[in-house]
């Protein structure tokens, strides 16, 4: 029988690649600078293994009447049509919890990072070259030690992110839709409506998935309730956040500053006006990006390829084979 055909959309680490290549006939995108041609790749395709988050549509599926199932490396799956493919009969997988420490690890390096201008203050001794002398008047940030963190979808990172705000003697706030009331006594965490939320909270970050009810979740209105001294860390979907109302909100000090891991579009365009704005720090989606953390990821992803091709229970799997 022909090994299975298999297009990786990225470069994935040689280990995981090695043990999928002695299964399937593999074609791995060689580039992350070129964007993968899915449409044009997938026709033949018996597996899909995204590796970014270009849109994987029904279109797509329609081409291609051998596709069993598509694996992203990821947990965040808004970027493949879910619907499109259970209609289908296509099983789809992610990769979610290995990856909610080291996401909540970036929330605070974000999160510090934006409250104690660690970005300033390099562009100032080591861009600009400006330290000549000792001025104890410069890049005063805002205290995190006994704030209140609002976290906004509390799930898997959410959790992580409360966790570590503990540490910090922070008093945490949450909003999700089902409440957890477990977790409020585990952690000594309280749950609130998002508007109040918004209004008490020095630090909002943002964890909820993609969705249409979370599209634009945190725009002008919402920005009009937080507090002008309050940090935003967007570490969820960029179209979270509407974008032309974050920049008004910093620009005119409705808020004192935001830290995003991911924008819209992705990447964002480089004359886009937030990129001039000095009280924003942007990352290029790295929430995820450790040695130890990706090489997990993508052996995840390998194991719901391997199962999906064998018309198996995903061990990680959000659609799974009609039958079972
Ligand atoms: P998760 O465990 O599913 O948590 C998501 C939380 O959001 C859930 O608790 C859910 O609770 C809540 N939620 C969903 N819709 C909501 C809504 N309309 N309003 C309020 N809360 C809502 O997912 P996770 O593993 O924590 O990941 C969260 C997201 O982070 C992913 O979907 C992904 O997009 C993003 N992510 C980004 C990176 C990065 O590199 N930047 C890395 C990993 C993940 P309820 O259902 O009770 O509302």
């Amino acid at each position: 029988m022909a090994a299975p055909k298999i297009f990786i959309t990225r470069p994935i680490p040689e280990t995981v690649l090695i043990q999928i290549q002695a299964e399937c006939d593999v074609d791995m995108w060689h580039t992350s600078a070129i964007l993968p041609p899915i449409a044009e790749k997938i026709p033949p395709l018996d597996g899909l293994m995204t590796y970014g988050h270009e849109p994987v549509t029904a279109e797509m599926f329609d081409t291609s009447p051998n596709l069993k199932v598509v694996s992203v490396v990821g947990v965040g799956y808004d970027h493949v049509d879910e619907d499109a493919a259970r209609e289908r009969g296509i099983t789809l997988g992610h990769t979610p919890g290995v990856l909610s420490d080291t996401t909540a690890d970036m929330t605070w390096a974000l999160l510090l990072a934006a409250a104690r201008n660690v970005v300033p203050a390099y562009n100032h001794v080591q861009v600009e070259k400006q330290w000549h002398y000792y001025d104890p008047n410069i890049l005063w940030g805002y205290d995190v030690h006994h704030s209140t963190i609002g976290i906004v979808g509390m799930g898997r990172i959410g959790y992580a992110v409360a966790k570590r705000a503990l540490a910090f003697d922070m008093k945490v706030l949450y909003y999700k839709r089902n409440r957890r009331q477990d977790w409020e006594e585990e952690l000594g965490i309280e749950y609130t409506d998002l508007d109040h939320l918004l209004k008490v909270s020095d630090f909002v970050t943002l964890h909820v998935p993609l969705t249409e009810e979370t599209t634009h979740m945190i725009g002008k209105v919402e920005f009009e309730l937080m507090k002008p001294t309050a940090i935003l860390v967007n570490i969820a979907r960029g179209p979270v956040v509407d974008h032309g109302a974050l920049y008004d909100a910093l620009r005119d000090g409705q808020i004192a500053g935001a830290a995003l891991d991911v924008t819209e579009p992705e990447p964002i365009n480089t004359d886009h006006p937030l990129l001039d704005l000095n009280n924003l720090i942007i990352a290029p989606h790295l929430g995820s990006a450790t040695i130890q953390t990706r090489m997990k990821m993508a052996t995840m992803a390998m194991e719901n390829l391997f199962a999906g091709l064998k018309d198996e229970r995903l061990p990680y799997g959000v659609v799974q084979p009609p039958e079972l």
